[in-house]
This record gives C-alpha cells, sequence and structure tokens, in this order.
C-alpha cells in the first residue's frame, strides 16, 4: 500500500455512538418513582484515518472524554458501533480486550497518575512490551526495544532516563513515558484525551511537535481531544466541535477554526485568549454567553439553543440535522437550512444543502 494510500485509509469508526449513565436514584427519586439519566455522547459518528489528527475539541462535560473511552472500549455503548479495520467490534474483555488495545491505545491527561509512583521508567515500558509480545527473546533485545522506545519519545540518551522514577521526571517527560508505554503495543490510533493541559505551556509545543511526528513517521491515526481551539488549528488536521454531548461542526481546521459556521464554535473562538482581541460587551451579545445546560435533562431540539444569540423557535423543540457547506464543513443548525431561507450568518455567506 502507498503512503498516500495509507494515510487516507480509514482505521477507526464510530457510527451513531451513544452513552447514556444511569443516575443513582436518591431518596425523593424513588418515591416519584423515576430513573435519570446522563446523556453524555448521543449519536456520535467519526471516521479516524491513517497519518491524520483528528481533534474534538469542546468545553468540560461536554462529553469529548467519555467519546475517548467508548473508542478505548472502556465503556460499553447504550448504542451505535465501534468499526476498527471495517470490523465491528466490541471488544468484551479478556483476549479480545487484549488484541483491541494492541490497536487502539488511550493517552490520559495526568501522567503522573498513569504512571505507578514505585516503579521505574524500565518496569512501565517493559511491561508494555511483555503484554502485546514484543519485548524480544532475551535481555538484549529488550534492551534494544526499550532504548528504541526512548529514542522514538526524544527522551535521549536513554540509559538516563531508564531507571528513573515518575517522580525525578518533569511532567513533559512523564507525559513521553506515558506516550512509549503506548507506543509499545505498536498501535494504530492514539487516543490523546487532553495530552497537554496538565504541562507547562512551555513544554506543551515540544509534546504536541512529538505527537505529530509520530503520526507522521508511523502514519498514527490521532484523536487529540482538547477544550483549547487554537492548538486544533495548529496540530489538528480536522476538527469535529462536541456541545453537550453532540458533535455539532466539522471540517477542516483551517476552515472550522478561521471560518466558524455553528454558533458554538463561534463562541468558543470568541472565548480563546487573544491578545490582540478583547471581546467587548456588543461581541458577547453576538456569540453568547452562559453556561453548559445539565446532561440528566438537556434541553429539547438544539442543545445550544438557551445559550444561542440566534436561536429561532424552531430551534427549541427541533433537533437540527447535519447541513453540509463548502470544502467540507459541516454544521447542526437550521441556520444552515436552505428551505428555511436564511442561509447566511454574519460573513457565511455560504450555499447549503441539507444531507
Ligand atoms: Fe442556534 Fe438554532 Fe443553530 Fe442551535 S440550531 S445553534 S439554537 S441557530
Amino acid at each position: 500500500m502507498s503512503e498516500q494510500t495509507e494515510n487516507n485509509h480509514v482505521v477507526l469508526e464510530a457510527r451513531g455512538v451513544t452513552k447514556h449513565f444511569a443516575v443513582r436514584r436518591t431518596s425523593r427519586d424513588l418515591v416519584a418513582g423515576r430513573r435519570r439519566t446522563v446523556h453524555a455522547v448521543d449519536d456520535v459518528s467519526l471516521q479516524l484515518r491513517r497519518g491524520t489528527v483528528t481533534a474534538l475539541v469542546g468545553e468540560s462535560g461536554s462529553g469529548k472524554s467519555t467519546v475517548a473511552r467508548l473508542l478505548a472500549q472502556l465503556y460499553p455503548l447504550t448504542g451505535g458501533e465501534i468499526h476498527l479495520g471495517g470490523q465491528a467490534v466490541k471488544a468484551g474483555r479478556g483476549r479480545s480486550f487484549r488484541s483491541y488495545v494492541r490497536r487502539v491505545q488511550l493517552i490520559f491527561q495526568d501522567p503522573f497518575a498513569s504512571l505507578n509512583p514505585v516503579h521505574t521508567v524500565r518496569y512501565h515500558l517493559t511491561r508494555a512490551l511483555k503484554i502485546h509480545g514484543r519485548a524480544g527473546s532475551g535481555d538484549e533485545e529488550l534492551e534494544q526495544n526499550l532504548t528504541a522506545l526512548l529514542n522514538r519519545v526524544q527522551l535521549t540518551p536513554p540509559h538516563q532516563y531508564l531507571d528513573k522514577f515518575p517522580h525525578e521526571l518533569s511532567g513533559g517527560q512523564r507525559q513521553r513515558v506515558a506516550i512509549a508505554r503506548a507506543l509499545g503495543a505498536d498501535p494504530q490510533v492514539l487516543l490523546a484525551d487532553e495530552p497537554v493541559s496538565m504541562l507547562d505551556v512551555s513544554i506543551r509545543l515540544g509534546v504536541l511537535n512529538l505527537l505529530r511526528d509520530l503520526k507522521d513517521r508511523m502514519h498514527l491515526a490521532i484523536l487529540y481531544i482538547t477544550h483549547d481551539i487554537a492548538s486544533a488549528r495548529y496540530f489538528a488536521d480536522s476538527t469535529l466541535v462536541m456541545y453537550a454531548g453532540r458533535i455539532v461542526e466539522g471540517g477542516d481546521s483551517e476552515t472550522v477554526t478561521q471560518r466558524p459556521a455553528h454558533p458554538y464554535t463561534q463562541l468558543l473562538i470568541a472565548s480563546a485568549p487573544d491578545p490582540d482581541r478583547v471581546a467587548d460587551e456588543e461581541e458577547q451579545e453576538e456569540t453568547g454567553s452562559g453556561e453548559p445546560p445539565s446532561l440528566i435533562d438537556p434541553p429539547a431540539g438544539c442543545r445550544f439553543h438557551p445559550r444561542c444569540p440566534k436561536a429561532m423557535e424552531r430551534c427549541r423543540t427541533e433537533l437540527p440535522p447535519r447541513f453540509d457547506l463548502a470544502d467540507g464543513q459541516w454544521a447542526a443548525c437550521w441556520l444552515y437550512d436552505g428551505t428555511a431561507g436564511d442561509t447566511t450568518t454574519g460573513d457565511h455567506e455560504k450555499k447549503v444543502a441539507a444531507k
């Protein structure tokens, strides 16, 4: 397979993935005879392709980390399907789960919590290699494999790091060890859940550049979960925007971040720190404000309508489908319904067609 083809190849796909969590019943629930449910993720579809980074952007509580855990098969699905290499998968436990995680690895936000403080780097990496059958046939081969992993995450010279404990490393070095451990499985997909948000600003760029280098050299498909839409523009090839459990906009990162179509994406961009632009009251009125809704009883219709400055009557009752815009961009927003007679918003003069 050529490099070009390999890079366009869909490795992991979510189709209509839904996850609802039952809320523990209180005495009031028992008296009222009700069962409450958190609608954490509803009808999420996405494709991760080899050699590309897909950003999933949203505020805290939008469901983006739950999507990563569903793709990692850590939770059973309430609805929908996950396909790996074109095959529907339900990893379960035991051997089938190990076989799945060999191809799909999850990197957590907090590298300190994800590494055991009483074990060295050597221990963590050796264990990963052994679990995935890649330790080699003897001590010498194991040592070569350990060295190769540390070289790959640019912790060099490797012998300076192998026998260190997590507390002897900086936050950025710990995250590199966590990435090396994930690479021990020789995966096709990395699910990176806010991989730099707990690191000092000065070292975030280095870790993002490392992930980009791995994407290019190993043709990894990377899901980059973040609340920072500005970093999505820098790092990701395509960007999906999530609000209150649903994906509301998607497209290539440059288009989504420079010409956001959905009012929520516009709000996210207006809220991102930018020294050249201090949002004034008028701008806030244009883009909206407020808090995300409770996912126990999410708003009917468009979930963004209580905060949306452009909300129309139908937004309160009808769930907007996905409308295709130009250049592969799409938005789930009634503003783009050709039949509504209003196909423009702000400087978005785009002809749209309902999918
Ligand atoms: Fe705003 Fe309506 Fe679009 Fe939702 S569907 S984002 S409420 S205009």
